[in-house]
């Protein structure tokens, strides 16, 4: 396999980067996971345009215009012969001795990755997925996509390790998010119930996508949080992400969600997205 890092293409074994870089140290880095189907890239520039905001929010003083970030996606691509998966990118303030102080001049570290992974035809879409719910103790800032991912992480292995999928994370009541999704419901009377856009969730471009799609659908959008108690009433559920789609979820801690089995909606939306992000690749 053959990655990014720093400006050149190498393989795997033989890439590397400094002990000493800010983001092994601090989590002081941030990332993008861009999907490729059918060989091109699914929504590449707004993956761009939210790195962009993340780098500014850290204050790490890089253009990701500067450098030809397209270009390297699709060098990847094209050197891993990637038709189906997802191509990762990172980019930490970069390398100097361990002080909390953040250093100011560095020279940011970035790495890319391509990972081949079957992502339409998805048996945990089939079958929907089991969610347990966590109280959600990360910090305030998760509309920040930085790699500080301990808290999720834990919880979805935590989950896994209880026989259920993953966890939707709760604050003060409501849901956030997933451990690496986006969280919604659907009504028995048709409307969507999405989180709102804030610090407490990140702004998923999946999450922007579907709500688009949905609304041309003809679905009414709710924005507000919701609690537990009612994604378990709602007749559907379901997350979103860059490498999941639109991914049914069946029940939350242990309550079926309406049947407990994958509903219409949510198998057209899932649909809908894989129909209308194959008419807007980036090859
Ligand atoms: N929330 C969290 C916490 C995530 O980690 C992710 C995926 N990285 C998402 C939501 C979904 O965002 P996107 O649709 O942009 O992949």
């Amino acid at each position: 396999r053959i990655v990014y890092v720093n400006g050149a293409y190498l393989p795997a074994e033989s890439a590397s980067i400094s002990i000493f870089d800010r983001g092994l140290l601090f989590g002081d880095a941030v990332y993008e996971v861009t999907a490729v189907i059918d060989g091109g890239l699914v929504d590449f520039h707004a993956h761009q345009q939210r790195l962009r905001r993340s780098l500014g929010e850290l204050g790490i003083d890089f253009d990701p215009a500067s450098i030809d970030l397209m270009g390297i996606h699709q060098g990847l691509r094209d050197r891993n012969g990637l038709d189906e998966g997802l191509i990762y990118l990172q980019i930490s303030r970069g390398v100097a001795d361990r002080d909390f102080l953040q250093p100011e001049g560095l020279e940011p570290s970035i790495l890319l990755f391509s990972q081949a992974l079957p992502l339409i035809d998805s048996p945990a879409a089939e079958r929907g997925l089991a969610v347990i719910t966590r109280e959600d103790l990360r910090w305030g800032r998760r509309d920040i996509k930085t790699t500080q991912l301990l808290y999720p992480s834990m919880m979805k292995t935590e989950a896994v390790g209880g026989g259920a999928d993953d966890v939707w994370m709760v604050d003060n009541g409501t849901v956030t998010e997933g451990s690496s999704s986006n969280a919604h419901i659907l009504t028995a009377d048709g409307r969507l119930i999405t989180r709102g856009l804030s610090h407490d969730i990140l702004h998923g471009i999946t999450r922007a996508a579907v709500l688009d799609y949905a609304r041309e659908a003809g679905l009414e959008i709710e924005e507000r949080p919701f609690t537990v108690a009612e994604a378990q009433q709602a007749r559907e559920a379901f997350a979103t992400s860059a490498t999941a789609f639109v991914m049914p979820v069946v029940s939350i801690d242990g309550q079926p969600i309406g049947d407990g089995r994958v509903g219409e909606s949510v198998r057209r939306l899932r649909s809908l997205y894989i129909e209308r992000s194959r008419e807007r690749l980036t090859f």
